[in-house]
């Protein structure tokens, strides 16, 4: 099968699984989306979004975020992680948004990867979720599905990033990269299961694969091996 079939026949898996995409992080607009992502760094979107309330309710705009300050911004994140790293972002990136784009998120990867606290992932998301743009985010849980799923052999996130754009249509990108987040929220614990029972790994990850992941787990915690007659549709 080459990697365009799995493409295809993963995609048809997750359009059963997840056919609405409802995007996860709370906004208003780009500008709150923006600072929601930056938030979502290192911090789950759960946190996130207990968090953008009362942060929204003191500044929702460029303007208002950069009077509010770094010490106010950290005291409202504080429970996000990074917050003080975090805080001085949102506060730069505010000032940058005034001075250099007349207070508007540019839809633009140069533009926006120039913003502090801003990377090629955040700025991926922004591009897709807020203007419509094909992109496609990839972050290692991403990058270790594609992997998994024999999509890509790359090294690194920049690299898995062009593999999946290679074998998705450019209007899929958005949709997928939310999927493939969901799908491995809900089904892919970091270690320790049974490839031989999950709808996509039992018939799209190699035996080699396989086997290097079941070598990481401890053996009183490693399922029985049922990938072989899995394999064979038993
Ligand atoms: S076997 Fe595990 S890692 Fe692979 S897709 Fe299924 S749940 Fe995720």
């Amino acid at each position: 099968m080459t990697r365009a079939e799995k493409a295809e026949r993963i995609a048809r898996i997750l359009d059963d699984f997840y056919p609405r995409t409802p995007i996860p992080l709370q906004h208003r607009d780009p500008f709150t989306l923006l600072v929601a992502v930056v938030l979502s760094a290192q911090c789950t979107d759960a946190r996130v979004n207990q968090v953008t309330p009362q942060l929204f309710a003191a500044a929702s705009t460029p303007e208002a975020m950069a009077q509010l300050g770094v010490a106010r911004i950290r005291r409202l994140i504080r429970t996000c992680g990074l917050a003080p790293s975090k805080a001085r972002a949102l506060a730069g990136l505010s000032r940058a948004l005034l001075e250099e784009h007349g207070g508007r998120v540019p839809a633009d990867f140069e533009a926006l990867e120039a913003l502090p606290g801003v990377g090629h992932k955040t700025a991926s998301v922004v591009m897709v979720q807020a203007f419509g743009q094909p992109a496609f985010p990839v972050d290692t849980h991403i990058h270790r599905l594609a992997g998994r799923w024999g999509l890509s052999r790359a090294r690194n996130v920049t690299e898995t990033e062009r593999d999946l754009k290679r074998v998705f249509a450019p209007e899929h990108w958005g949709k997928v990269h939310l999927q493939l987040i969901y799908f491995g929220r809900e089904h892919c614990p970091a270690r320790g299961h049974d490839h031989a029972r999950c709808p996509i790994c039992s018939w799209a990850a190699s035996r080699a694969r396989i086997a290097r992941e079941r070598a990481l787990i401890p053996r009183h915690r490693a399922p029985p091996d049922r990938s072989a007659s899995a394999r064979r549709g038993s």
